[in-house]
């Protein structure tokens, strides 16, 4: 399957935004370490790389795994080094060959305590200095073509749901349709999993992040599917959740609920609105059918080249939506014994409203 690539040109523009960065906090350049910020400025996806922003250029760091795949993915605009000894040694002697000094911002949360050490010994004409997290901030509003392989991941977890279903049977397990859903994603196109997919039947549908397990699914039993698909690095998340058989009262009660309280927190999704509206959207609805206390994570969150990012939508969160950006919606109510249910679509954020990216029903379907 064929990814479109960002542009040369958005890139370099994406570089250019977080130059312009720089004075505001008396930097000269960027050491960038988290590998979803290093794909989303240089197009380079593999496993281990630094790239290094300097005024005038960039410089990708990678091992020699990589090389080929470097030459291929990275933005001809950045030079690509590739190191035999140690990223971070290689940093250093480029900074050397070329007597750097000055200030050289590093990302905190993706630079562990050793490599920190390392940074100060090796380089020790520069200073280093903990950055803003400005590539992040960057990320939150998604481009046309990022929007498209969301929806592309989106459409792939739909498909794939759709196939699993029929295995959905009496005896068969929540590892086995796990395992089932995998592999259809897989087929149909989708790059590594965003995260572990969850399917969590029965009682165990109670459990927000239940790891598929041995038990054998029953009549009557609500079985929940949480996953998600990558398409060119970018994550789709959905959650539905199924009766096997017929459903109970209160299994549609709860499940009518939920999809009121979703329903809401989406109609009210729009740019400019504050998060955690979106997220008491969703709580109050919950509480008008005496849930409210069994919905105990937030309401949503973004996705992107990460499964989660900014920004995050619960009960305490700063964050200001932004056209452009996708997330989640998911509210979910756990009934500890019982049973829970779920439902989670991908929207994106437009300036008078929230376009849906998932499309498959929200009705309580029976298996
Ligand atoms: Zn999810
Ligand atoms: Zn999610």
């Amino acid at each position: 399957m064929s990814v479109p690539s960002a542009t040369v040109s958005g890139y370099a523009r994406r570089l250019d935004i977080l130059r312009s960065e720089l004075p505001a906090e008396g930097l000269d350049g960027l050491l960038l370490s988290r590998l979803s910020n290093v794909r989303y400025l240089s197009g380079f996806s593999g496993s281990s790389g630094h790239l290094l922003m300097l005024p005038e250029r960039s410089v990708l760091f990678t091992d020699f795994r990589y090389e080929e795949q470097a030459a291929a993915e990275v933005d001809p605009a950045i030079e690509v080094r590739i190191s035999r000894d140690g990223l971070l040694a290689e940093v250093a002697a480029f900074l050397d060959e070329r007597g750097l000094s000055g200030r050289l911002g590093f990302e905190p949360e993706s630079v562990t305590v050793r490599e920190r050490h390392e940074l100060g010994e090796l380089c020790d004409r520069v200073t280093w200095e903990t950055a803003p997290t400005w590539v992040e901030s960057q990320r939150v509003r998604k481009d046309g073509r990022e929007i498209e392989l969301i929806q592309r991941a989106a459409g792939i977890g739909e498909s794939a749901l759709e196939e699993v279903l029929s295995a959905v049977r009496e005896g068969v397990t929540e590892r086995t349709l796990a395992a089932e859903l995998d592999y259809r994603l897989r087929l149909a196109g989708s790059g590594p999993p965003p995260f572990e997919t969850i399917v969590a039947a029965g009682p165990r549908s109670a459990l927000p992040h239940a790891q598929p397990s041995d038990r054998e699914l029953r009549d009557g039993d609500l079985v929940l599917f949480d996953f998600g698909a990558t398409v060119g690095g970018y994550c789709s998340d959905m959650t539905r959740t199924f009766v096997l058989g017929r459903a109970a009262a209160w299994q549609r009660d709860v499940h009518e609920a939920v999809a009121a309280a979703q329903d809401a927190a989406r109609r009210v999704i729009a740019a400019g609105v504050a998060a955690r509206d979106v997220d008491e959207t969703a709580r109050d609805v919950l509480r008008s059918a005496g849930l409210a206390d069994r919905f105990g994570h937030g309401t949503g969150h973004g996705i992107g080249l990460e499964v989660h990012e900014a920004p995050r939508i619960y009960r305490r969160s700063d964050d200001v939506l932004e056209i452009g950006s996708v997330v989640t919606v998911e509210p979910g109510v756990y009934l500890p014994g019982r049973g829970g249910v779920r439902i989670e679509d991908d929207v994106v954020v437009e300036e008078a409203g929230a376009r849906t990216l998932t499309r498959y029903s929200r009705d309580l379907i029976e298996l």
